[in-house]
């Protein structure tokens, strides 16, 4: 045995030698001419690790036994280039069609911007009044009108913009009730996602947890019989990602205030989603922002790119005497929200005070969109593919969710585009390739295309790839 596989090892390396010879070194692939147009528009660095990357998937080939024409070899390598360069241009951030029927989906990059909200970050990527005062030529509180525009919006006394929700509660804990005590609810020591669990969280803000009442049902009193000298704050946590039912019960934001009349310490509400409408007219039920405001939280945190519709950032509102103090921590520099992120977010927040919201900002045009108007876009979408191929696709019902931890347990009924071909994941992949990249949802070996999360002006482009892949698959399996 051991003789045989020696044997067989020589003669394939003295084969193998003779290969390798055949490579072209790194300089003449450097230098060739074929690829002289990716040489000329990417940097030297890049472009020699391409074809460094390529030689050795090459080589690797060669040892490995596969059959190559050894006049080819060059062709070969360029080709091995292209489509690395091609690759790693694919993984630049760009535009996506969202046909998941996910309005709020953390992996695409959750709310997408108004109209309103683009144009103010345009114009902001350059130089910019951030903190200076146009009518006095000096200096001034930055963000201080986004502050002033959400306080309209909501009522709040004062308002404080950080990167984003998580930095909220960790800013607010961290400031408010260091090296004290924050009652919790048992029923709301939640893990938010990605890893940011409420028990981890008060650790690093150095405050100590002080949970009460059990999973299920918590009441005021056991609240009172928590508060002591050592109380930092009390904090309420939305349930944004998950539900209970059944025999559960918890005291309302304004049942905690009366019986906490005359605290030191504040009642943070963390409503995660930032809703700021009743939305119980398109069937769902999610708390609001400008209500806990009203009903006495003297903080309210929650993020910017949930139901509110804007960039990425955690908003907080609250009383004045609370906001000051989260300003002097020192640590809120390092959490501050960026120029082009307050230039999206006051366009965002003026979309709101329009009275504009549900038309201008796509996350709650989607969630308002009618259920009839996205069947009717489907057809649309059916007719526009060429008639050979309409049999490939199939309108259906489907339920498009919000996502992003609002409204778990509530659907929004949709329609969509069911594809059924061979090698599903191929053609999926395939409409993942084209810019914009379309992505949809896999469903009992259907490729569901959901057009709730589709915006208008995409639907013209999504029936030319359908009907391009189609064609192409079709070919394929005629061949
Ligand atoms: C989503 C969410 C957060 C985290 O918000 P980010 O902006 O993602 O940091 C915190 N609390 C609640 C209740 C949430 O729903």
């Amino acid at each position: 045995m051991l003789g045989r596989s020696y044997l067989s090892t020589t003669v394939n390396s003295l084969k193998s030698h003779d290969l390798l010879k055949s490579i072209p070194a790194v300089n003449e692939i450097l230098h060739s001419e074929a690829l002289s147009d990716l040489r000329a528009s990417h940097s030297h660095t890049v472009f020699v690790r391409w074809v460094r990357l390529s030689i050795d998937k090459l080589r690797e080939e060669l040892l490995g036994g596969r059959e190559t024409n050894l006049e080819q070899v060059h062709d070969r390598l360029a080709q091995y280039v292209r489509a690395l360069a091609e690759s790693d241009g694919r993984r630049s951030m760009q535009a996506i069609v969202n046909a998941t029927g996910i309005l709020i989906h953390t992996n695409l990059g959750r709310a997408p911007l108004s109209e309103r909200a683009i144009a103010r970050m345009l114009a902001a990527a350059n130089y910019t009044n951030l903190e200076f005062d146009l009518e006095t030529g000096k200096r001034c509180r930055r963000a201080g009108r986004v502050a002033e525009l959400l306080c309209q919006l909501t009522g709040a006394e004062d308002a404080l913009v950080v990167n984003n929700c998580a930095a909220a509660t960790v800013l607010a804990l961290g400031t408010l009730a260091f090296g004290k005590e924050v009652i919790i609810s048992r029923s709301q020591l939640v893990e938010i996602g990605g890893g940011f669990r409420l028990p981890d969280v008060f650790r690093s803000a150095g405050v100590t947890l002080r949970e009460v009442g059990t999973t299920n049902r918590t009441y005021c009193r056991d609240y009172e019989a928590a508060v002591s000298q050592m109380t930092g704050a009390i904090l309420r946590v939305h349930h944004s990602n998950f539900s209970q039912v059944g025999f559960v019960s918890s005291p309302s934001l304004r049942e905690l205030v009366a019986a906490q009349a005359g605290r030191q310490f504040p009642i943070i509400d963390d409503l995660g989603s930032g809703n700021v409408y009743n939305l119980s007219a398109y069937g769902l039920a999610e708390p609001s922002v400008i209500e806990s405001v009203n009903t006495g939280s003297d903080l309210c945190l929650f993020s910017g790119d949930k139901l509110f519709g804007g960039p990425q950032c955690g908003i907080i509102l609250g009383k004045t005497s609370w906001i000051e103090h989260l300003r002097s921590n020192p640590t809120l520099r390092a959490m501050r929200a960026d120029k082009i992120t307050l230039a999206a977010l006051e366009g965002t927040v003026e979309d709101h005070l329009a009275g504009r919201a549900f038309q201008e900002i796509p996350i709650l045009r989607m969630l308002c969109k009618d259920t009839e108007i996205i069947r009717a876009q489907c057809e649309k979408v059916i007719r526009e593919v060429s008639e050979h191929l309409r049999a490939r696709i199939a309108l259906v019902p489907c339920i498009s969710q919000v996502g992003g931890g609002a409204l778990p347990s509530q659907s929004l009924p949709s329609y969509g585009l069911a594809v059924s071909v061979p090698h599903l994941n191929r053609f999926a992949r395939l409409l993942r390739s084209g810019s914009p990249a379309v992505v949809g949802r896999l469903v009992e070996n259907k490729l569901v295309l959901d057009l709730r999360t589709v915006h208008d002006r995409e639907q013209v482009f999504v029936a030319r790839r359908l009907n391009e892949l189609l064609n192409s698959f079709e070919n394929l399996n005629h061949k």
